[in-house]
């Protein structure tokens, strides 16, 4: 009895092995998702779904407008209808921002004075006019290849949607990149997605947004989408809505 059933064991083994060998792939590929779904639904906590348009990227007034070099503000001169002058934040310019980053960035000087760290507006909303005398000023100052790679053309600026806050401490670093190693710098960067802020052009992403490192510019998205950029590590608004690079202006 034993003699007879060894051989047939065997052979059944030999047999499995050999179609495994040659099945291989194919079947770790039908077999893996059942098993893998069967273990999420015993263990795994439910993925947190993130809605990618609960707000327009394409409205100048939506908090989550996406405006660059391909993407220029519709209209062009657009003027957010809800400014509102910050309280209680020096202002360099006096430039009101739109309620709701006007609210937030209240919020976030109080909270980095709160520990120590003193910081101030430079720029907030900007209109197409001024974004235009700016921009003109630069161009023939450095030449518009020059100007094109640290200012906004007019109607291409999110300081224009009244969302975007240009941040200074009194130091050395005024519009620098050193801004980025002072307190106030260092703060923003590890506070501001708390209070719905993000910094807009990260380092290394210049091919991406079109704009040199800049650690003094923030924008408000509201602290959800803040929240879910640093969570998932996209750094950009091109790349988290799957825009195009635009590195450069299309004419
Ligand atoms: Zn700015």
């Amino acid at each position: 009895m034993r003699t007879q059933k060894n051989p047939l064991w065997i052979t059944a083994v030999l047999s499995a092995a050999t179609l495994l060998t040659v099945t291989g792939c194919a079947s770790a590929e039908t077999s893996q998702p059942k098993t893998s779904s069967a273990t999420k639904t015993a263990t795994a906590t439910p993925t947190p779904t993130f809605d990618k348009t609960a707000h327009s990227i394409d409205d100048p007034s939506s908090i989550w407008v996406v405006s660059n070099k391909l993407r220029p503000l519709n209209p062009i001169d657009f003027r957010p209808a809800n400014l509102s002058m910050p309280v209680g934040v020096e202002n360099e310019f006096n430039h009101p921002l739109s309620e709701p980053a006007a609210r937030a960035v209240e919020q976030i000087v109080a909270a980095a004075a709160a520990e120590g760290v003193s910081m101030h507006i430079i720029s907030g909303f900007r209109d197409y006019g001024l974004q235009q005398g700016l921009y003109n000023k630069y161009v023939a100052r450095d030449g518009q290849t020059a100007a094109d790679t640290y200012s906004a053309r007019p109607g291409h600026s999110e300081h224009q949607t009244g969302l975007a806050i240009d941040f200074d401490d009194h130091g050395n670093c005024y519009l620098n990149a050193c801004f980025a190693e002072t307190a106030a710098g260092k703060w923003l960067s590890a506070n501001a997605a708390k209070f719905g802020f993000i910094n807009r052009y990260p380092a290394g992403t210049e091919s991406i947004t079109g704009f040199q490192f800049e650690p003094w510019h923030y924008r408000y998205v509201g602290p959800e989408l803040a929240a879910e950029m640093q969570r998932t590590g996209v750094n950009t608004l091109e790349q988290f809505f799957g825009l195009p690079n635009a590195p450069t202006y299309a004419n």
